[in-house]
């Protein structure tokens, strides 16, 4: 059956000495609970060496923002999937909606990520959601499930099985809007009928699909406690421990 996972996305947030800091509080604070949820960190590709050296990966999951759309090569300044597997990483956030609207990432380099993550034993977090306008116009089921045919409808079932989905609806990113409890099951649930649909009851059953926007200890655990919402992708509450923890401590 699936898994509930808590997952931080620390984006473009503290310098090497402040992270690791953060990271040794989280190792820290899991290590004295016994968390009913996988918990991982995503954090920037420069901290990922020094945070695996300094984490219990059995109790903290450590993964990376991004990873480039090539194996290796001429393409200055971006950070391959072999790179971030050789740090100690084993996940990956892909096509979260910031990297879709500010640097371009489309459907196609998305595919290519993808497979690289999965070439190199990473689990991608790969998020889906819709903008306001789209939601407003009732578009976001067109919009979501498009995501999701166009990102990873190409994979076969049983890699299609090693992806970790998060639907994040654009407006609650970093805004302090959530979506409702009931707003983010009946988008969950269709997004798991629309997995059924390509690869069958079980592989959707298995699919572990998350909730981001806006996430923090007040709202998750009715955000949880709905029966397709598997955990939540965590932005601005992931940088403090306590909030962290106060989502972790939500299932
Ligand atoms: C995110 O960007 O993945 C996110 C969910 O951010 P926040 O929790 O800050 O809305």
């Amino acid at each position: 059956m699936r898994k509930n996972i808590v997952a931080g996305n620390w984006k473009m947030n503290t310098t090497l000495q402040e992270g690791i800091a953060l990271a040794e509080e989280v190792n820290e604070a899991l290590a004295g609970r016994k968390a009913n949820c996988d918990v991982v960190i995503c954090v920037p590709f420069t901290h990922l060496a020094s945070i695996a050296a300094k984490i219990n990966q059995e109790k903290l999951g450590l993964g990376a923002e991004n990873c480039a759309d090539h194996e290796k090569g001429a393409y200055t300044g971006e950070v391959s999937a072999p790179m971030v597997a050789s740090t100690g990483a084993t996940y990956v956030i892909l096509g979260h909606s910031e990297r879709r609207q500010y640097y371009g990432e489309t459907a196609e380099t998305l595919r290519a990520k993808v497979a690289l993550a999965l070439e190199n034993k990473l689990t991608p977090i790969f998020c889906i959601g819709e903008v306001l306008e789209e939601r407003e116009n009732n578009k976001h089921f067109d919009v979501v499930k498009a995501q999701i045919e166009e990102g990873l409808f190409n994979l076969s079932a049983e890699d299609f099985g090693k992806i970790i989905l998060a639907y994040e609806p654009v407006w609650a990113i970093g805004t302090g809007k959530t979506a409702t409890a009931d707003q983010a099951e009946e988008i969950h649930a269709f997004i798991r009928k629309t997995v059924a649909e390509k690869y069958g009851q079980e592989v959707a059953d298995n699919t572990s699909i998350l909730y981001g926007g806006s996430c923090k200890p007040s709202n998750a655990k009715e955000l949880f406690a709905k029966p397709d919402v598997d955990g939540g992708l965590i932005g601005g509450a992931a940088l403090k421990c306590a909030d962290f923890m106060g989502i972790v401590d939500a299932f």
